[in-house]
């Protein structure tokens, strides 16, 4: 058993409004009175709902807010985007970065997802930085080889000390909403391997230390055997995390 916190955070991606969170997180708030784990839990809601989810929880301490992305830079005429400052006044403790969405459909680099990991941190913030590979790249032998580089380029000129504040999410994209999930063995194996590269990168202190959640397709009958793994450290919901029910599910199992 390791000695790190698991952290299982909720995806929303482009679902719940700001009637829908506060739905949610009446019917999710309750259910943590019978809640004895000791996981961080983590809602990540559209901006727009941002301001109520923070409402409803109403400090309720055991919930820390996410964003789902954020820009790289501080303010001005940058339409559509959102600040760091501006997800700090609302009190977000992490920022998802580096979906593989992000990466596919909005053609973010290595380059732009290190920008905003590094701004991210400069804030104050934590990111969920998120890495994987496609089938494609998996069967074609090159699963290592791109982990090896999302990390290296989307670390990069982080420091031993901030990333302390990076979670990891690896998720493979042919598990994300797909209802396909990685074998316990292939989640383990990948996540020991993620964990090997952040050792060359820093130290195996930095190694052990880092959280690593795994996502793709967890769901409450899968969750604890994904997180009975040595080296998985949470998880990173998308589907399951929608309804209370089955996202505290998944808290339940883990
Ligand atoms: C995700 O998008 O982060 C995710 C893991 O989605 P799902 O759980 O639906 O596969």
């Amino acid at each position: 058993m390791s000695s790190r916190t698991l952290i299982i955070a909720a995806n929303w991606k482009m679902n719940k409004g700001p009637q829908e969170t506060s739905d949610f997180l009446n019917a999710f708030i309750p259910k943590l009175d019978g809640f004895t784990g000791s996981a961080d839990i983590v809602i990540a809601p559209p901006f727009i709902s941002i301001p109520t989810a923070v409402g409803t929880l109403g400090g309720h301490s055991s919930v820390a807010v996410s964003a789902q992305n954020v820009s790289d830079k501080d303010n001005g005429a940058f339409t559509g985007e959102v600040s760091t400052d501006m997800l700090k006044e609302l009190h977000v403790e992490y920022v998802i970065l580096g979906h593989s969405e992000r990466r596919s459909i909005y053609d973010e680099t290595d380059a732009i997802i290190n920008a905003k990991v590094k701004k991210t941190i400069a804030a104050g913030l934590k990111p969920i930085f998120c890495i994987g590979e496609t089938l494609e790249e998996r069967e074609g032998g090159k699963l290592e080889s791109v982990l090896r580089t999302q990390i290296t380029e989307g670390l990069k000129d982080v420091s031993d000390a901030d990333l302390a504040n990076v979670v990891i999410a690896y998720e493979p994209v042919w598990a994300i909403g797909t209802g396909v999930t990685a074998t316990a063995e292939q989640a383990q194996d990948t996540h020991k391997f993620v964990r090997s590269v952040i050792a060359d990168l820093y130290n195996t202190t930095a190694a052990e230390a880092i959280r690593i959640q795994y996502g793709g397709s967890v769901k409450p009958a899968n969750a604890a055997e994904l997180l009975g793994q040595p080296d998985i450290d949470g998880a990173l919901v998308g589907g399951a995390a929608l309804d209370p029910d089955s996202f505290f599910g998944i808290l339940e199992n883990s």
